[in-house]
């Protein structure tokens, strides 16, 4: 569908993002009511993929396309919504209800940011610098794909979730890869050192190359290839760097708009933005002082986010979620303590893997690492967890 610049649509709900969170919230929406009019309004071609497969595709043999599992028109069929594809959304009323966006202007009832978050680009030296790619949504990984045919060797800078299971990923794919951070462990936000240490070993066996507590210096054409210098002395050829050093959630629309932000678009437990009948959630969002860019606290949000959006009064609870770590050489699941928790891990090795706990000084469970074969108890030990958000 195209909308001339002059043309001004109104829905009563509209939704910017069609990553995970847009598309989740719409059908939590139509799990309660089919009727309403919704508008989703995403700058990328709106088909519908989970983006956590991005790291484990080419292992399971899939081409990036493939990822597809519902294109615009099968998603706006089956969810029963309008959709204005590969539209960027450049600016909200928050007064008047109005987005701009590059089709025309919408007027809103109500309107949910699911807006994501960007990888965080490094400043790099070096006359290939511009060379640096990452990846965060399944139009930068085709290219990323695109880039990596024919070649062999492939360095990361960053060995947090995705940097490591993209080593693992390439790995299995056959390439050379090496692994560059400044922390001294893989995982380091997530893993206490015992459970760090068994993936960086196994990962080591695999073939992975780890460079800790150094950083690129710079990065410059070599031959046909890149050659990278390292804070440390090392130097690298390389024929692709893929950088995932972070994200920084996506707030440049809601400053514009005058939300209040801080490390995300805040909104409280309803999640509710600083102004009226303005929502958030995802990536983009930070919900009651947590950024917790994962699925599960998405979906948790996205089910409480639909009854608020329908009149009701629903507030967000997190459970304990754990985040299982995809790298099939050394499965993890790991659940972190709080920030402010305070504690210990306790740290049990056994056969083919291991178990980290940490727990208060009166012996309460507060988070955890499994490693190998001790993901088994998973299930088990996330209902021993506090709950993130009573
Ligand atoms: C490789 C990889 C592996 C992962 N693995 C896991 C995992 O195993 N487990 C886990 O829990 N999490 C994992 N994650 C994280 C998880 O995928 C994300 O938390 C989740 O997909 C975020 O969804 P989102 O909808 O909030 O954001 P996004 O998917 O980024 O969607 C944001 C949407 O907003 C649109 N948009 C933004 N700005 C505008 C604008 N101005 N106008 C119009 N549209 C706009 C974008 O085009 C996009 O459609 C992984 C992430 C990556 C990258």
């Amino acid at each position: 569908m195209k909308w001339s610049k002059l043309v001004k649509l109104e829905a009563p709900i509209v939704i910017i993002g069609s990553g995970l969170a847009g598309y989740t919230v719409i059908r939590e929406i139509r799990k309660l009511n089919q009727e309403i009019p919704v508008t989703l309004i995403t700058r990328e071609p709106a088909y519908f993929y989970s983006k956590p497969m991005l790291s484990t595709a080419i292992a399971g043999r899939k081409e990036p396309m493939q990822l597809i599992t519902g294109s615009r028109e099968d998603m706006a069929a089956q969810l029963g919504i309008t959709i204005l594809a590969q539209t960027e959304v450049t600016a909200i009323d928050i007064k008047n209800q109005i987005i701009t966006s590059a089709q025309g202007n919408i007027s809103y009832t109500k309107l949910v940011l699911a807006l994501g978050a960007d990888q965080i680009r490094l400043p790099l030296q070096g006359d290939a610098a511009d060379q640096v790619i990452s990846v965060n949504d399944l139009e930068e990984y085709r290219s990323f794909r695109e880039r990596i045919t024919n070649k062999k060797r492939i360095a990361i800078l960053g060995a947090g979730l995705i940097g490591t299971e993209f080593a693992n990923d390439l790995i299995a794919g056959g390439y050379t890869v090496d692994v560059i951070d400044l922390a001294n462990q893989p995982l380091g936000r997530l893993l206490p050192p015992s459970a760090a240490a068994e993936l960086k070993r196994e990962l080591a066996n695999a073939g992975v190359s780890w460079h800790f507590e150094t950083t690129i210096e710079t990065i410059t054409h070599h031959q046909d290839a890149l050659l990278i210098q390292l804070k440390n002395g090392v130097q690298l050829v390389s024929d692709v760097v893929l950088s995932a050093v972070g994200l920084r959630p996506r707030t440049t629309l809601a400053k514009l708009a005058g939300l209040n932000t801080n490390q995300g678009i805040r909104v409280n437990r309803r999640l509710e933005t600083s102004a009226p009948q303005v929502y958030a959630l995802g990536d983009c969002a930070e919900v009651d002082g947590l950024v917790l860019p994962y699925v599960m606290p998405l979906m948790q949000a996205a089910r409480a986010l639909a009854p608020n959006l329908l009149g009701e009064e629903v507030t967000v609870l997190y459970p304990a979620m754990p985040v299982m770590v995809k790298t099939p050489a050394m499965p993890i699941v790991v659940s972190p303590p709080a920030k402010d928790a305070v504690g210990m891990w306790e740290s049990t090795a056994q056969e083919g893997g291991m178990k980290a706990c940490f727990k208060s000084a009166t012996g309460k469970l507060l988070g955890f690492a499994l490693v190998g074969t001790a993901t088994t108890e998973r299930a088990a030990l996330a209902k021993l967890l506090p709950p993130v958000l009573i």
